[in-house]
């Protein structure tokens, strides 16, 4: 399976990081060694002073397809859930000046935390899904899907231009503004609504 994110995908947090909101979806990836899964702790890497939280509503592919019409894309995810795009920002600053590619920034082990999925169904109006973030119990993120620049269905149709997607990869869907720092000891709830579906605390 593969892990493929979007970056700069709300307005708000392309510009608290000074970046420009893109005409096209900016994609990169995460191998399936970046997932963290089941509630595991997180241990802090020594090679960052500067891990970023990022939450993201996260889809399942439950089917693989290539060149997906517009049209059928819906159908190519049934299940909706969070992630953690932790972030080493320090590095990720580094290699944004020289240019250079972000996965020594975004890819490395454990760095896709992957929380509770809920099929369709069960969660409405997938275009206006409101989820938040909670840093010992302090609400940090939150955002909502209708404020997505790409939609779900608009990045079904354009990751799957390039990528064939299979079943059981994931798409992180991009964070809303209130990226911040995680140190040891802090405690991190994710919530679509009011229904916990992430945890993970920071060793
Ligand atoms: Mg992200």
């Amino acid at each position: 399976m593969k892990i493929i994110c979007i970056g700069r995908n709300y307005v708000d947090h392309a510009h608290e990081l000074n970046n420009p909101v893109p005409k096209s979806p900016l994609i990169f990836m995460k191998p399936s060694t970046a997932m963290l899964m089941d509630g595991k702790p997180f241990y802090h890497p020594e090679f960052s002073q500067n891990i970023h939280h990022e939450i993201e509503l996260v889809l399942k592919i439950r089917k693989n397809g290539k060149h997906i019409h517009p049209k059928f894309a819906s159908d190519y995810y049934d299940e909706i859930g969070l992630g953690i795009d932790f972030t080493a920002r320090d590095i990720q600053d580094q290699l944004k000046e020289k240019g250079q590619p972000w996965e020594m920034a975004k890819a490395f082990d454990h760095s896709a935390v992957v929380g509770g999925f809920v099929p369709k169904p069960q969660l409405g109006d997938v275009t206006n899904l409101e989820f938040s973030l909670l840093k010992n119990d302090v609400e940090v993120q939150r955002g909502n899907s209708r404020d997505l620049i790409f939609s779900f269905d608009y990045l079904v149709e354009y990751i799957s231009k390039f990528f064939t997607l299979q079943i059981g990869d994931l798409i992180y869907t991009g964070t809303p503004a209130g990226v911040g720092p995680v140190k040891q000891g802090d405690k991190l709830v994710g919530l679509i609504g009011e229904l916990p579906l992430l945890e993970c605390e920071i060793k």
